[in-house]
């Protein structure tokens, strides 16, 4: 506070107190300890001198030759940060596999700490299956698409601070798919696959990962995103996720980023829902768990969760209007007002 710093005991209890002004303390300055019965000219950010334990702002007091006049309620103590206020010597302010995030990497600086250790960049190897999949750039054509999961799950990698080896597209036939996965097992720590883990005859993810390692999770009760695979190849973790764009952003964010996170060192990596009044019906009961994608907004009258109208699997517009997914459990018929669990997209992304 820009101000005086003098000794409490030195004001007197009743009436206005005038006190030589013997000294000037700016920040950064190092001051002589506090002559007794006067007081320190002060700016913010300026130690406090010894012998001084409280500060008055300028705009309670009048200076007038050197000398200073207060006549305000003062507290002891009023207006002086203590060393230690944060953070006390010793102790301990962050553990290991906490995730840094700006905040705290300004509290490691402000504690004078230069480096600290950390775990390396992941190397994730990404590639799309698909005979129809096209890159942007080039001209459509019959019987093709443009590729969308290549971009969603570079996006969401790179916010997570891993390195992508881009592995590019892979044709629907077993053994180029066996070759590309080889491949990334010999480069990554972790291998992301979108498309070709369905039962079809031309997804043969599933086979190729049988024949290369372990297929550990195949298959959950989940909509979207029921066709995910989970497995190993020379002990690297694996992911196949669904082709449907849709499915592959929902699948992503519940299961392989918590995933990706744990593999980086990160111990709190689950997504939190939180409870939040509906504005929409639900009405068709169905077997599985779903992940709708909807809106939480505010007004006046409360916070309320509204879903997009179209929740086909392919509908990635959904996924950019959406802010989260609101979880309706198998079987659950949902009204308006009702309270559901809906997971905030920051839970998800990055
Ligand atoms: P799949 O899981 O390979 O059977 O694909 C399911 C659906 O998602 C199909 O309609 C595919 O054309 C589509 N799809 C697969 N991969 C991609 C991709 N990378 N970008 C956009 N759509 C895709
Ligand atoms: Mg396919």
């Amino acid at each position: 506070m820009d101000g005086y710093a003098l000794r409490h005991g030195d004001l007197s209890s009743q009436g206005s107190t005038t006190l030589a002004v013997t000294q000037r303390i700016t920040a950064g300055d190092a001051p002589q300890p506090l002559i007794t019965g006067s007081a320190s000219r002060i700016f913010t950010g300026a130690p406090i001198p010894k012998g001084a334990d409280t500060v008055i702002p300028q705009e309670q007091c009048t200076t007038e030759n050197d000398h200073v006049t207060i006549n305000a309620n003062v507290r002891l103590g009023q207006h002086i940060r203590q060393a230690g206020e944060d953070i006390e010597k010793d102790s301990l302010f962050m553990q290991a596999g906490y995730r840094i995030q700006p905040q705290a990497m300004g509290l490691i600086g402000a504690n004078g700490i230069a480096s600290i250790p950390v775990f390396r960049r992941l190397k994730v190897a990404l590639l799309s299956t698909g005979n129809e999949l096209l890159m942007p750039g080039n001209e459509l054509q019959d019987g093709k698409r443009y590729n969308a999961n290549h971009f969603i799950l570079t996006g969401l990698l790179q916010a997570l601070g891993c390195e992508i080896i881009d592995l590019g597209t892979v044709r629907d036939e077993l053994p180029a798919t066996v070759k590309v996965l080889k491949e990334a097992a010999s480069q990554a720590d972790l291998i992301i696959s979108s498309g070709g883990v369905s039962v079809g005859e031309e997804d043969h993810v599933k086979a190729a990962i049988e024949q290369l390692g372990s297929l550990d999770i195949w298959r959950l009760n989940i909509k979207p995103g029921k066709p995910l695979a989970f497995g190993q190849i020379n002990d690297k973790p694996f992911f196949g996720l669904p082709g449907n764009p849709v499915s592959l952003f929902v699948t992503f964010c519940l299961f392989a980023r918590p995933f990706t996170l744990r593999m980086q060192g990160i111990s709190d990596v689950l997504p939190q829902a939180i409870k939040i009044r509906t504005q929409f019906s639900h009405t068709k009961n169905g077997t599985r768990q779903e992940y709708v994608r909807s809106r939480i907004t505010t007004t006046e009258s409360g916070t309320e969760v509204r879903t997009f109208g179209k929740q086909g699997s392919g509908v990635l517009s959904s996924t950019v209007w959406a802010n989260s997914l609101t979880i309706i459990p198998p079987g659950t018929v949902i009204e308006p007002g009702d309270l559901v669990d809906v997971i905030p997209f920051n839970e998800l992304i990055p």
